[in-house]
């Protein structure tokens, strides 16, 4: 079988010409060095990719907060990272660049938040005095 797909691993973006059966990687063509070849043989073999989603956020102005893993993790295990994902709430304040989750399903991947959320303001307290126009209306006379 042959595979035509763009190189990621620099700005380059060489057209990678991939001919393999199965797993195996017969003949690469297209790249213009090593990491060429290497990234054609994982992406037949066992192809990664960066997973941008979102995570809840408990008493944050936003009720998400938009996160991305920080390099690429198994394309296979997506579905069930994306399940546990889904099971993750983190307190506000969130800070942009924050760890959410530090090793994503033992891929070695940590889960970063790519915006900051701000908490709620707190209400006021019950036992502050309240505000009173009394004292003016008085103040008047
Ligand atoms: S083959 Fe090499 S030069 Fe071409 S895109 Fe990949 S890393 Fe860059």
């Amino acid at each position: 079988m042959i595979r035509e797909f763009p190189c990621v691993s620099c700005p380059m973006g060489c057209t990678l010409r991939v001919e393999f059966v199965g797993n195996d990687v017969l003949k690469v063509e297209g790249n213009r060095c090593s990491r060429g070849e290497a990234y054609a043989r994982e992406e037949i073999a066992d192809p990664k990719r960066v997973l941008a989603t979102s995570v809840k956020v408990i008493g944050g102005t936003y009720p998400l907060v938009s996160v991305r893993t920080d390099r690429p993790i198994p394309r296979r295990l997506i579905p069930k990272v994306m399940e546990f994902v889904r099971s993750v709430a983190i307190p506000a304040p969130v800070r942009l660049g924050q760890i959410i989750v530090e090793d994503l399903l033992g891929t070695g991947a940590k889960l970063l938040a790519t915006r900051a959320v701000p908490a709620l303001p707190s209400p006021p307290s019950p036992s502050a005095p309240e505000t009173s126009n009394e004292n003016c209306a008085q103040t008047r006379g």
